[in-house]
């Protein structure tokens, strides 16, 4: 592809983003494909010959869009909603031409240091201390993984003998509560700790995690032989949101000598906001901390922050450098290899200085308070309704509820079940479901950057609508 050929066929692509994010709800916002349909539609070989650029991009259109299920719809309330920022986009199109590969300072130094940089600005609006040093992954998911590998490093030899064949080792294991999210489940896996490795510990009414009830845990397994090594406070559930007492598991992890990990994924985010700074409350105290500005900063897939108090640990399971990658830099420079699994990075750096730039700390500030209005206002209006009920709290931008009609045909959960799919067929919302005390919750999370309060009445309408007509459809039971 020639520089002319590149110019014509990136202007016009830039327009067509440019209309597509203007114009996403044109789109259903769930897919309606059939398990398949992409796949048949498309050729079961590569071309021998090269096309031209303009069948692919026409195929993007016709074979493509209508597999994707549109995160940039502004009635997208499934999961975590996320945006797609137009600074962010920006970002990502430049960072692909680009091309940096940050393993090394020298590889680009500016991958690196702008890496700090970013990463230090947001810990500042987070309003986490200076010891904590931050590093830039994929997701979440990878951030726990990194920061309980750290943790695993208090156990002895670890690096060098791993876990499998020690007579001499006591079993590990890592403390959660049991709405902490699946990742941690997933790390202590993969780190050779066994899924039995986790305890899960029982939540309060408020579903956090009963630090009396971790106390116990801990104290029972080393009366047992196991070894503690880490606990994962979770601040902002993946189902409903809520918020473990930092301050009183740091407490016991302080007296037991327990790494603590936050995974604070979505709501961290919440701390920036100005009378929301208590959201971190404790956390000052703990060892390390994800937090996805992936998810609610405006930051397109991926880009999750770890910050750490003992960068050394991460560095100690990690660093292990090639002669072919021995390098020698006056002064100290960090090569961001050393801090975890992979090698190569991506220039992530990039968008999140963009997106704080462009935004501003107000700007951000602005946009996640009018989230939380949002979910407010919704929170309200199921409060008032004598036909729904609220299932948990809602001190973010997620609301957990259900339908409760008087005198409803069948089982709640299955009206509550076929009232979503109804919804969401629409295709002018998407809610996603949980389970919360055995009981079927429907989920409405704000978070797109262009979700506006006619969005969130549209949801409750068409909730209302849907119910009427599970209603009027079958007799009373
Ligand atoms: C979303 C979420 C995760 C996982 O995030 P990824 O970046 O997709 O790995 C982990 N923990 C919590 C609390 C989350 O909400």
């Amino acid at each position: 592809m020639d520089a002319a050929a590149f110019r014509q066929a990136g202007h016009e692509l830039v327009d067509w983003i440019g209309r597509y994010l203007e114009e996403a709800e044109r789109y259903p916002v769930l897919s309606r494909v059939k398990p398949g349909g992409i796949r048949e539609a498309l050729p079961p070989e590569a071309p021998a010959a090269g096309e031209p650029w303009s069948a692919i991009r026409d195929d993007v259109e016709r074979l493509i869009v209508p597999g994707l299920t549109h995160w940039n719809h502004p009635g997208f309330f499934a999961y975590f909603a996320i945006s797609a920022s137009g600074p962010g986009v920006l970002a990502e199109f430049l960072s692909a031409a680009f091309n940096a590969q940050g393993m090394l300072w020298r590889t680009s130094p500016a991958v690196t240091e702008l890496e700090e940089v970013a990463l230090g600005w947001l810990r500042r609006l987070l309003g986490l201390p200076e010891a904590f040093e931050g590093v830039i992954y994929d997701t979440a998911s990878i951030s726990t993984l990194h920061a309980l590998a750290a943790a695993r490093q208090a156990a002895p030899e670890v690096r060098e003998r791993g876990l499998a064949g020690r007579p001499d080792l006591a079993p590990l294991r890592v403390y959660c509560s049991e709405h902490a999210h699946s990742s941690v489940d997933k790390a202590v896996m993969t780190l050779g700790l066994g899924q039995s490795g986790l305890r899960r510990i029982d939540a309060d009414e408020r579903f956090r995690l009963r630090p009396d009830a971790l106390a116990a845990a801990v104290d029972e397994d080393r009366r047992n032989g196991v070894m503690p090594l880490a606990v994962v406070a979770t601040v902002g559930t993946t189902a409903v949101t809520s918020v473990d007492p930092v301050p009183a598991i740091a407490d016991v992890c302080a007296r037991e000598g327990l790494w603590l990990h936050v995974d604070a994924a979505y709501a961290g985010a919440a701390a920036i906001v100005p009378g929301r700074g208590e959201t971190l409350a404790g956390c000052d105290r703990a060892d390390s901390l994800v937090v996805n500005p992936h998810k609610w900063l405006f930051t397109p897939f991926d880009l999750s922050a770890l910050y750490c108090r003992r960068m050394d640990r991460l560095e100690e399971a990690f660093a292990l450098t090639p002669d072919y990658l021995q390098s020698r830099e006056p002064g100290a420079v960090r090569n961001l290899m050393d801090t975890g699994v992979q090698l190569g990075r991506r220039f992530r750096a990039l968008k999140l200085w963009m997106i704080l730039r462009y935004f501003g700390a107000d700007g951000i500030r602005r946009r996640l308070a009018e989230h939380m209005r949002l979910a407010r206002r919704f929170a309200d209006w199921v409060d008032a309704s004598d036909r729904f009920e609220r299932l948990a709290p809602a001190p973010f931008s997620v609301v957990c509820f259900r339908a409760n009609p008087a005198a409803p045909a069948g089982d709640l959960d299955d009206l509550n079940a076929r009232l979503l799919d109804g919804v969401n067929a629409t295709g002018e919302v998407f809610l996603s479901h949980t389970r919360l005390d055995g009981r079927f919750a429907l989920r409405l999370a704000v978070g797109h950057i262009r979700t506006e309060e006619r969005h969130v009445r549209r949801a409750w309408a068409l909730l209302q609508e849907q119910l009427d007509r599970l209603m009027q459809a079958e007799p009373r039971g």
